[in-house]
């Protein structure tokens, strides 16, 4: 059953203390996949674990000054409405929504299209996979996904299919891309503490080839069945997708993922059912789980203590993959959770909340 999407538009108010700010830059300059974990809302819970940590300590006292965060206070804004364009000869287009923030994702769907006729969907000029859940039924489903880090503006979704007779036929909607409303740390720090050693850098650097080889690659399949669903039970995360980060006056990579903190050991599920594309340990993220679900849809589970699967193995929905864990390049226990769609990182509490 498809439920549209609305954009994640809603009141956000977001609270810094001081200390949250020292803590926040000592843990975000060690790693740019976990940053966050020990900031804002869990951070009264973890205060111990980030002091006890030698690393942090000296990083912390290493702070030579601190700008004061520009902050997203309680903004609201109007959910956008469906969108439906009909192209005529029977064929409709439907987008959940006209406009969607950064890290957002939008249900898509070309109605009126017979089984046999080859359908194309572009974004922006990029490819975008279709898939039909019912064969007969005449329609085909998509899902967009918004990098966080996507430029505002107007882009075309596209649609190209061959018309009865026998010409190309395409039919376009706009969608609009809204900057998302994402807490700003603007910080500075001892340069160590932003730049790895070439030997970690050349480490890092092979592993997003790896990730970028995986993410390339689009399985023609529907791997998945039914709603996703949150990696851990009963563990409230720390909202904290999407954070934006400048270190020394330098943007850095804002926070691709989730964080889930909970104690090490506690269980961590798929998502849903799909294929170990990898199941490794890499510098940043450590024990690291990515799923292939299919049609470009792939979810990350970092930092484990353990992983349970190898690559290539199949998993079904809420299989055990690992348990948390505090590898790589962290202070303390947590699962980072991430969430890419056709290479756009979006914010995986929505896939749960609102996906078809
Ligand atoms: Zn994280």
């Amino acid at each position: 059953m498809t439920r549209w999407l609305t954009d994640q538009a809603s009141s956000a108010t977001i609270r810094t203390t001081p200390i949250d700010r020292l803590l926040a830059i000592a843990v975000s300059s060690m790693d740019p996949h976990a940053a966050g974990f020990c900031d804002s809302s869990h951070i009264t819970k973890q205060f111990a674990k980030c002091f006890g940590s030698k690393v942090v300590r000296r990083a912390a006292l290493l702070v030579a000054s601190v700008a004061w965060p520009s902050l997203a206070l309680a903004t609201t804004t109007k959910a956008p409405q469906p969108v439906k364009k009909n192209c005529g000869a029977g064929v409709v287009l439907k987008v959940s929504a006209g406009a969607a923030a950064q890290g957002g994702l939008l249900l898509t769907e070309v109605v009126g299209v017979k089984d046999s006729e080859p359908v194309t969907a572009e974004w922006d000029g990029r490819g975008v996979p279709l898939w039909r859940e019912l064969q007969g039924a005449g329609v085909l489903h998509g899902l967009l996904g918004v990098d966080l880090e996507k430029a505002p503006g107007s882009y075309e979704w596209k649609v190209s299919w061959t018309g009865t007779d026998g010409n190309p036929v395409a039919c376009s909607v706009p969608i609009t891309v809204r900057a998302g409303k994402f807490a700003t740390e603007r910080l500075t720090v001892e340069k160590q503490y932003v730049e790895p050693d070439p030997e970690q850098q050349k480490r890092a650097e092979e592993d997003q080839k790896k990730m970028r080889a995986i993410y390339d690659t689009v399985t023609r399949e529907a791997l998945w069945k039914g709603k996703f669903r949150l990696p851990l039970k009963e563990v409230p995360t720390g909202k904290n997708f999407g954070r934006r980060r400048v270190l020394n006056g330098e943007a850095r990579s804002p926070h691709a993922g989730v964080d889930f903190p909970a104690a090490a050991g506690t269980p961590v599920y798929a998502a849903q059912a799909g294929r170990v594309a990898l199941a490794e340990n890499l510098y940043y993220s450590g024990n690291t789980v990515v799923i292939d679900h299919g049609f470009g849809i792939y979810t990350l589970y970092a930092h484990l203590s353990e992983i349970g699967v190898h690559a290539g193995d199949a998993v079904g929905a809420s299989a055990e993959i690992g348990k948390v864990g505090a590898t790589g390049r962290v202070t303390g226990p947590h699962l980072h959770w991430g969430v890419t769609i056709d290479h756009a990182r979006v914010n995986g509490l929505q896939i749960v909340e609102k996906q078809p």
